[in-house]
């Protein structure tokens, strides 16, 4: 493995378990109908906090899958390599985004790079 790698598993590694923490909170929260308005009368409020959370719940759901899925590529060997046209990442870019798959022009196919 590339030492440039071993740093970005250790932050891929980092953000997977923040992740999984903030995925866990949401659903705890989602279950117990616990940190929304307790206000009855607040139904709006509690509709559009809970619509919030969803938003931020399935972002987190998404950048986790792009996170292992980085993690998984990096066992491989293969992190780097743009997905789509296997052209090399520019490494700034990955320093930014380090879960990201694809390169710059193939990205604009797909969500994972967006910061
Ligand atoms: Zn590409």
């Amino acid at each position: 493995m590339q030492a440039a790698h071993m740093e970005i598993k250790r932050r891929l590694e980092e953000q997977r378990e923040t992740l999984k923490a903030e995925l866990a909170e949401g659903v705890t929260r989602a279950e117990n109908g616990m940190g929304y308005g307790t206000h009855q009368a607040d139904d709006a409020y509690f509709a559009s906090e809970q619509a919030a959370d969803i938003a931020v719940m399935r972002n987190a759901q998404r950048l986790l899958y792009a996170v292992e899925f980085a993690l998984s590529r990096i066992e491989e060997g293969t992190y780097g390599a743009c997905l789509d046209c296997g052209k090399p990442i520019d490494p700034a870019r990955l320093r930014i985004i380090p879960y990201c798959n694809y390169c710059v022009e193939c990205a604009t196919h797909h969500q994972d790079c967006a910061t």
